[in-house]
């Protein structure tokens, strides 16, 4: 059977530290240019914790993109690779260093540099955190969409590189849909300006949305200019309750046939809840396996009418318990609490996480071949989901030190990859490939179309200095 993952982030980097330092030097501030081997261990990995990472050689804390510039050329020179880095939340590894790297944070560039409330689009550095765009964007009563559950967390810049899913993407589509222009420092060094930021514009190639998702091994954002809608309306909250995850799945299904779009449509189980219960004390009921969670942001009696359909849909797919809430708090705990399930479950032990996507009426059949999956290699399969796209996060839970336990959740990973691509589905919906899902990308794309990856990788970053060995 295949790895879940490469066994080596290894190139060959063969220049100093000390000589490193000496070319940077007048270009990057020396305070800002880290070699403390503590520091260096921090922003050796991600969140993903069985991908493998390496130390770097250095940390340089950028601030501006001729600082960027600087340091891709001062590398290039030395054949030295370059890992970009945004807040490290990445659930992939992609933003792991590679042995003898350069990691270049993007998290000190802060600034909201404009939010036109006639274009309706802002222009950010990367480093801004994603929460914080959303909130700017409020007090000018606009609203930027993407909203991963990382979003307290995570930057523009990551989400870009990632291009990053969330809760309401189900309606409201993922951060390609919102990146209307991107300034990027290649893997020469160039410092270009890409996309556009009028309304519409199709003047070439369209280099601004292959950058998108791109997981830093194209080129290194340094500035986003996004596009804004108007502030969302209210919600209604629809709450089900199941007994069991295919039934769960069969009402994901049954929302989709009956032609809702919610504004969003997240699964959690038991497992989920009571791993957040145990950390924060929310007093959360885990009245059932699995819970489902649905929105409405249709304004008026459409919008209630829309509600009211979704139950039915809850009720007809077996829920045991199924309403709107009348409770917007309550509403919101369960919502909050749907975004802490990985850090909660994080505490229980190592968890590997898959990120695949599968066409919606295939959702109950995946997430019944998961439950066999877990059983068939004795592996503690918690699931979350971003259940109205497809997109399942079944989170794979290992003791700690326990190498038998972690050699059934590789073996479990990769079914659950295979399953996901028998049902027409991909290996990453929204995380990015990155060192964990290397080897379901090339069960999933052809040999031709990995060329075209190489061609497109070596026109831009010709000697495969940024974020090499990732992706592909
Ligand atoms: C609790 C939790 C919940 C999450 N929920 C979601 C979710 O709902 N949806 C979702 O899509 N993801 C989710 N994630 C995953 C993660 O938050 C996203 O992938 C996010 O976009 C990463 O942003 P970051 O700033 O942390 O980037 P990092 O992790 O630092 O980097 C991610 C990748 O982007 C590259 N990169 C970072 N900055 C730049 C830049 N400026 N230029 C070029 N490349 C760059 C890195 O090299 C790496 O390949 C979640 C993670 C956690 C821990």
């Amino acid at each position: 059977m295949p790895p879940a993952y490469p066994d080596r982030v290894n190139v060959s980097a063969p220049a100093s530290a000390q000589e490193l330092l000496d070319s940077l030097a007048g270009e990057v501030p020396r305070e800002r240019v880290v070699t403390d081997p503590d520091v260096l261990e921090s922003y050796s990995h991600d969140e993903a914790e069985w991908a493998p990472y390496a130390l770097p050689l250095a940390l340089v804390r950028a601030e501006s993109a001729r600082e960027v510039q600087a340091v891709v050329r001062a590398c290039r020179a030395r054949a030295i690779p370059v890992v970009a880095r945004g807040a490290g939340t990445g659930l992939s590894g992609g933003a792991n260093a590679v042995d003898g790297c350069v990691v270049v944070s993007l998290e000190a560039m802060t600034a909201i540099k404009t939010i036109d409330t006639l274009e309706r689009l802002a222009v950010v550095e990367p480093g801004v955190v994603n929460d914080h765009l959303r909130a700017a964007c409020a007090e000018q009563g606009l609203w930027y969409p993407p909203d991963p559950a990382s979003s307290p967390w995570s930057t523009i810049g990551g989400n870009v590189a990632t291009n990053a899913g969330g809760l309401c993407c189900v309606k409201y589509g993922v951060t390609r849909d919102y990146v209307l222009g991107l300034e990027v420092v290649t893997g020469t060094g160039e410092l270009v300006q890409l996309g556009r930021r009028t309304a519409k514009g199709v003047a070439g190639y369209d280099l601004a949305g292959l950058m998108v998702g791109s997981e830093g091994t194209l080129g290194i954002v340094t500035e986003v200019t996004v596009k804004l809608r108007p502030l969302q309306a209210p919600q209604r909250t629809v709450a089900g309750y199941f007994d069991s995850i295919v039934d769960a799945g069969r009402a994901v299904r049954a929302v989709a046939e009956a032609g809702l779009t919610p504004s969003a449509l997240e699964l959690v189980d038991r497992t989920c809840l009571e791993a957040v219960d145990a950390w924060k004390n929310m007093g959360l009921s885990a009245d059932a396996d699995v819970l489902v969670l649905g929105r409405i942001d249709t304004p008026g009696t459409v919008g209630d009418d829309e509600a009211a359909c979704m139950i039915r849909c809850f009720d007809g797919a077996g829920a045991t318990w199924a309403a709107a809430s009348t409770d917007e708090a309550e509403a919101d705990a369960l919502f909050a609490a749907r975004r802490l399930a990985y850090p909660a479950l994080e505490r229980l032990g190592p968890v590997l996480t898959e990120d695949v996507c599968v066409p919606k009426r295939h959702v109950p059949e995946m997430l019944s071949r998961i439950e066999q999956i877990g059983r068939a290699h004795d592996t503690v399969i918690a699931d979350i989901a971003h259940a109205g796209d497809g997109n399942l996060h079944p989170l794979l839970i290992t003791p700690h030190d326990d190498e038998p336990a972690r050699e059934r959740a590789q073996a479990a990973f990769h079914d659950i990859i295979s399953a996901a691509l028998e049902l027409g589905g991909t290996v990453t919906g929204e995380h990015g490939v990155g060192l964990l899902k290397m080897p379901g990308l090339r069960r999933e794309l052809s040999p031709e179309v990995l060329a075209m990856h190489a061609a497109v990788k070596s026109a831009l970053d010709p000697d495969h200095i940024l974020n090499p060995g990732k992706m592909f």
